[in-house]
């Protein structure tokens, strides 16, 4: 049996839980696979990943700060990496790398599915809007979100963001400080990386609806300041991001192997680690 070449870039990147993730699927799936970890500033980008395919790596995944410049890199992207400027799955094809990003149909996967959650018709906001709000926006209008409304640190970059996937779907402004004004939304998705040290996040209790999830992109220590402003909201259900990032990964090994891998048993496990 061949053994398949994969690899994460990133930097940082020993944090990475997708070499675990991927030697699940690829156990359960019957595919026999090595999965490393690939530190890369991104100026030497281009030359590690050109190095990784020469010694027959094939399939990588991509991750911070590397992911727009992974879609630079690519000779074709799929419609999302294209609407997203950003890629965080790799395939080498023939000639040239197709890049994809399955950020955001990871993250409603998650939603609907893991968490039984139907994104049809509710009204969402979103806190942030860097690389992962362009990676969800699209996905969250193709599930049938009835309204966005993104409300960022620094309002222009929300307002670029919007002005860019315009075509998605109605799309609202707001600086974060004034999201007390936002009114009330079913679903509330962090996807800040202020759990990750700096000023933390201050949001009034009262944004959440009755029967609203609280979501926060992030996983680990740096989801808890948005969990626990949740626990003491109305909000009826909050979660992580860490089923995300399982279903993320799903979706590129099935790019890669044509098998889209069961993702429960996987998040079980990351689960059970991270509690111990
Ligand atoms: P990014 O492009 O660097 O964007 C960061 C965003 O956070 C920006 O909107 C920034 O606002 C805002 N921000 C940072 N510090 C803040 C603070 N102290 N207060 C308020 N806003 C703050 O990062 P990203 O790629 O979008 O990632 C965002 C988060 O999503 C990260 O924690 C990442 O780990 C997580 N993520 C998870 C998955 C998964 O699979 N679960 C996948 C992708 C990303 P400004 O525009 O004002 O700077």
């Amino acid at each position: 049996m061949p053994i398949h070449r994969h690899a994460v870039f990133g930097f940082p990147v020993a944090h990475s839980r997708s070499p675990f993730i991927h030697a699940m699927f690829g156990e359960q799936c019957g595919v026999a696979l090595r999965y490393e970890r690939i530190e890369a500033e991104p100026e030497v980008f281009a030359e590690k990943l050109e190095a990784f395919r020469s010694e027959g790596g094939r399939g990588a995944n991509v991750t911070l700060p590397l992911k727009e410049w992974a879609a630079r890199l690519c000779g074709e992207l799929s419609p999302a990496a294209k609407l997203a400027g950003a890629a965080n799955t790799l395939l080498w094809r023939e000639d040239h790398w197709y890049g994809d990003n399955t950020d955001g149909a990871g993250l409603v996967r998650d939603i609907e599915t893991n968490l039984r959650w139907p994104l049809h018709d509710r009204r969402v906001l979103l806190l942030g809007a860097g690389g992962a709000a362009r990676g969800a926006i699209p996905a969250l209008f193709d599930a049938g979100i009835a309204g966005l409304c993104i409300a960022n640190r620094t309002p222009e970059r929300a307002q670029a963001l919007a002005n860019d996937l315009a075509a998605a779907g109605p799309i609202r402004v707001l600086a974060l400080d004034d999201v007390s004004e936002a009114g009330r939304f079913d679903l509330i998705l962090n996807a800040t990386s202020a759990g990750r040290g700096g000023a933390p996040l201050e949001l009034p209790g009262t944004l959440p609806a009755p029967g609203a999830l609280c979501y926060d992109l992030s996983y680990g220590a740096a989801a808890a300041p948005f969990l626990s402003w949740a626990g003491k909201s109305e909000a009826a259900a909050r979660s992580d991001g860490l089923g995300m990032l399982v279903e993320q990964a799903a979706l590129a090994f099935a790019l890669w192997h044509g098998q889209l891998p069961h993702t429960p048993p996987v998040l079980a496990a990351l689960r059970k680690e991270q509690a111990a």
